[in-house]
């Protein structure tokens, strides 16, 4: 490696750190004199590097590293995920600590610690209970990295570890906060690998009862901005200018699909070819219009079988989550949707919609409650069913 390619590689890195300072989320922090159960929980499935420490179900902090290198590139690129995971995850593990105890909480005498060195300086990790991780689904090499550190922290510190689905963790997001609904509920996960709607009875009792057959809402916005010349990951994009057009401009195909499932691949199709028939200059001159048309089309879709999802199984407290969550036409569709069917709806708020550790956390917690430990055998899994 020459020395420029090597300063460019400091410089990176020094802005992944910086990074994960400025993407930092604190929150009022809780009285730690009555700790009692205090979990560490990291999450590293895809390309954000997270880290959060919750107290009793409340959320002390919650560190997000974004890693920007897959912009170029159109997409995420697994083994570039993993190395920046393994840049990432020491700040982002030391910043959620850090952010939940600014003071160092004072040592319980009979804590028993079989490596005397963690006291100092790391005593903020003798505060911890229970070191959660996310097990699955996810990039392969991203999850190795996030389950490794969490077993080694587990086995070093003689703690407890809690694996965590991903998919879980989005629907019990709704969990974090005042405002959670009330069990049941259904949830509509939308995000960039998973459409899916959950029937959750209680904490560790989820069912999916609809799900895609083929893309996620959240590939349907990206291969559908991709389409339209916008940079990865698209969906935000088709957001924003789909504020200034008409959303009955295009008409775009919507699948008819058995049951609570969703299919998307025929619409990234439809858009495809209706693109394809336009003169030279076409998408510039209605790129606001036919993102608002795409967005519409995904928001029905889903929007419909939320609804038939409603009338199968009578539950009326309804959430999202996942990273399409934020999407603003969404949002305001459920929100509208809601109103006139009589459901209450909840929507967490932005940074616990996209991947985060805090959501890893709160279901560590209800795990921890009972009593759902994992030994240190267990392994990360790139597919997971539940
Ligand atoms: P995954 O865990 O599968 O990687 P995330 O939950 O992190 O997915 O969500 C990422 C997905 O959310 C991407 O497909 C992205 O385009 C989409 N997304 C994020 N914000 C918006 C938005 N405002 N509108 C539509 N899609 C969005
Ligand atoms: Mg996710």
């Amino acid at each position: 490696m020459t020395r420029g390619k090597k300063q460019e590689t400091r410089n990176k890195n020094q802005g992944a750190r910086d990074r994960v300072r400025n993407e930092c989320f604190t929150f009022a922090h809780l009285k730690l004199e009555n700790l009692s159960t205090c979990i560490l929980a990291i999450e590293s499935s895809c390309d954000e590097t997270s880290a959060s420490v919750c107290v009793d179900g409340k959320i002390l902090s919650n560190f997000i590293a974004n890693q920007t290198v897959h912009e170029q590139y159109g997409g995420v690129v697994p083994e570039l995920a993993s190395r920046a995971h393994m840049q990432n995850i020491v700040p982002v593990v030391d910043a959620a600590l850090s952010n939940a105890f600014p003071q160092p909480p004072t040592p319980n005498p009979q804590l028993q610690t079989p490596n005397p060195k963690l006291q100092t300086p790391n005593s903020k990790l003798q505060t911890i209970d229970a070191i959660a991780f996310t097990q699955a689904p996810g990039l392969i090499g991203s999850l190795l990295v996030g389950a490794q550190f969490a077993k080694s922290l587990a086995l070093a510190l003689n703690k407890p570890l809690i694996a965590v689905h991903h998919m879980q963790a989005h629907v019990l997001a709704n969990l974090i906060g005042d405002n959670k609904p009330a069990f049941p509920f259904l949830c509509l996960t939308v995000s960039g690998g998973h459409t899916q709607i959950v029937l959750a009875r209680s904490p560790l009792d989820l069912e999916v009862i609809g799900e895609t057959i083929d893309d996620a809402a959240g590939e349907a916005f990206d291969k559908s901005a991709k389409l339209l010349g916008l940079p990865y990951p698209g969906g935000p994009l088709i957001d924003k200018h789909a504020k200034d057009g008409n959303p009955l401009t295009f008409k775009f195909a919507e699948p008819q699909i058995p049951e609570l499932n969703f299919s998307f691949s025929g619409l990234k199709t439809s858009v495809l070819y209706f693109l394809k028939k336009q003169e030279p200059g076409f998408i510039e001159k209605n790129l606001d219009d036919l993102c608002a048309s795409i967005q519409y089309t995904i928001i029905n879709i889903l929007l419909k079988k939320l609804k038939k999802a409603v009338q199968q199984t009578g539950v009326k407290n309804i959430c999202i989550a996942g990273g399409v969550s934020a999407n603003n036409g969404l949002r305001k569709g459920l929100q509208e949707m809601g109103e006139k069917h009589g459901w209450k709806t909840f929507i967490p708020p932005f940074e616990y919609c996209t991947d985060n550790a805090a959501m890893i956390a709160i279901t560590a917690y209800y795990k921890y409650l009972a009593g759902e430990f994992s030994s240190l055998e267990v392994g990360p899994s790139a597919r997971a069913e539940w």
